[in-house]
Parts: structure tokens; sequence; C-alpha cells
């Protein structure tokens, strides 16, 4: 591993911190980045677990591992958080890729109007999904689906669905669809299934497109394309996305975190809009299984994933124009509000 220091223009402009350079990669001490950005740093196990706070936010840096918890949900990095004598680092990459969009998204995020959402309910026809005994995960993917599509017309959405009955429908067809009819969001849903451990795995994960020029969180599927992608137009949206419906499902349904993570799965390669897949639960954990497999807990989770849509919603709503508001440059010059996880709306 090479280490050396570099000056590194850290945050928003206004402070030059130390940087290391782990084969390529600069690293910035965690303690520097927080600082310049109003958090307040201390050790949960020193040298091996950072916790950076204000009144807002809460970040956990864990020495090794591939996430960091945001506000009590674990959001996978494309690099590891490392340890330079004592000094716990993260990648600039992950600080630009993976963390701010999520603290500040009115720098990140362009202000929309979601009126249509397009429903994706994974596998159908020949294609069954995981099967455990007699339980299909297409079955299931379409039954959260028709629920979820009733509370999004309730809450006031169009929605229109990839399919309705228990057809076979070809991967690159589904975005295509939400693209030609210009949906604003395209959702998949899916429910897992694990070969070891099916007692202890459990609890959804939502993914995201995987950033240009990182590796996906799991390879699986995802093929050897590590180009830039129709999607990753709309990394920033996908990631906010995907961390307000993971946060809520974790809350509302009291289940397991297995974090947001990132892929570039075929149905979420080509969208032309946010887009995100949801990973309900695990079919293999006896609990977890008999709990997808009914209708009170399936509309549960529906009602989890509206409430973070509108929480999504709500945080790129288009702002009123104000004219004392300054006026908004490219989100590395623009400085925000350190004080407030979420600017409020005109700010
Ligand atoms: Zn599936």
């Amino acid at each position: 591993m090479r280490f050396f220091f570099v000056s590194l223009f850290l945050a928003f402009g206004l402070i030059w911190a130390q940087a290391a350079v782990f084969d390529g990669q600069a690293y910035v001490p965690v303690a520097d980045w927080a600082r310049a950005n109003g958090l307040h740093c201390a050790w949960l196990k020193r040298g091996d677990e950072l916790v950076a706070t204000n009144r807002t936010t809460r970040l956990v840096f864990d020495v090794d591992s591939h996430y960091v918890g945001i506000n009590g949900v674990q959001v996978a990095l494309s690099f590891p958080v490392a340890n330079q004598k004592g000094v716990v680092m993260v990648a600039q990459f992950d600080l630009e890729a993976a963390i701010r969009p999520l603290l500040y998204p009115s720098r990140y995020v362009k202000p929309t109007t979601i009126q249509t959402i397009c429903l994706d309910p994974g596998h159908g026809g020949r294609d069954a999904g995981n099967q455990i005994s007699w339980h299909f995960e297409k079955v299931y993917t379409l039954a959260l689906a028709a629920e979820l599509r009733d509370q999004l017309r309730r809450a006031g959405f169009d929605v229109i669905m990839t399919r309705s009955k228990d057809t076979y429908v070809e991967l690159p067809d589904r975005p295509a669809l939400a693209n030609r009819r210009n949906a604003d969001l395209f959702v998949s849903l899916h429910f897992n299934a694990t070969p070891v451990g099916k007692n202890e795995v459990e609890g959804p994960q939502t993914y995201c497109i995987t950033p240009m020029g990182a590796s996906s969180t799991d390879a699986q599927g995802e093929g050897s394309n590590h180009g830039p992608t129709a999607a990753n137009r709309h990394e920033d949206e996908s990631l906010l996305l995907a961390y307000q419906i993971q946060k809520s499902l974790v809350g509302t349904l009291g289940a397991d975190d297995r974090g947001v993570r990132r892929a570039r799965f075929a149905v979420l390669r080509d969208a032309r809009m946010p887009a995100i897949l949801i990973e309900g639960g695990y079919m293999t954990n006896p609990y977890e299984g008999k709990k997808i497999y009914s209708a009170g807990y399936r509309r549960e989770m529906a009602q989890a994933i509206v409430k973070g849509i509108l929480a999504y919603q709500r945080l790129t709503a288009a702002a009123p124009p104000s004219v004392s508001s300054p006026s908004k440059g490219h989100p590395a010059k623009a400085r925000p509000k350190s004080s407030a996880q979420y600017p409020l709306p005109g700010e």
C-alpha cells in the first residue's frame, strides 16, 4: 500500500486537508472532513469505530467496512474505510458518490415533480424467481406490486406496471417501458433467498446503480460492463430514493437493515429516471418468509415504500422561486448549511 500526503480541496471549498492515496484512490481523514462540514467526531471504539454527528446527522465509520451508517441505515461504499496510523480515512470518491448526496440533497438533486411511477414486479411466467417449497417469488412480487399500485394511486400518483399478470417479460423491456411512458421513478420489486444462514439472514435491502468507475456491492448478474450506463445520469437521485425507501422499510417494519447497495442490474442500467430495486426480505428465513406470504405484511411493506417515496418527493420538490436565494452553483463550489441535514425548501 502506498501512502503519501497531498493537499486536497476538501468539503465545499474552505479547508485544505492532508489526504493519502492508497492504490490510486484519494482518502481523507474523516475528522477533517467532518470538521469542515460542522460535524463533531468521537470514537465509538478507539481505533476501530468513529462517529461524526451534528444535531440531525449521525455517521458511523467502521474501519475496513464497505458500509457507512447514515442515521441508522447502512449505505454501501465503493472503497473500504481505512485506518492509517490511528487516523480513520474515507475515500474521496465515496464522499462524493455515497455520502454528500444524502446529506445535502438540494445541492445534488435537480428539483422535480413526481407524477408517474413505474412498478416492476420481478420475474413472471416461465421465470418463477426464487422457489421455496411451493412458494414462488413471482407470485409475491406481483402481489406486493398490486398493493403498492393501489396505495400510490390513492396518494395521487399515476402508476404503470411492467406486468400485471403472470407473464414473462424480458429484462430490457422493463426499463424500456418506463422510458417510453416517461415515468418519473422506476421501482423493481423482488424477494431474496440465501443458500446459507437461512435462520439468521433476514431483512430488506435496496439497490441503486453502481457509481461510474466503481465495483458493485455484489456483482451478481451485472455482467462485465463497467462503463457508464443511462442510469448513471440519475446516480444521486437513485441513491437518495434508495436511501429514503430503505430507511422507511427498516423503520416501519422493524426489520434487519441489509443496507443500500449498488449494482448494475439489467433492470436498472437502462432506466432514464431515478431507478431502484427492492429486495423486500428473505423467503428462506422461516419467520420472514411467513410474513412475506401474508397480505397484511405486504400491505405494511407497501405503506413503508409509499412513505419512502413521499420523503424523497419532499426532498426533491421544486422549490418556489425566491429573490433572496443565492444562485445555486456547481455542488462542489456551493457551501452547505452544515447545521441542517436537509435544507428547508427555498434555501
Ligand atoms: Zn428476484
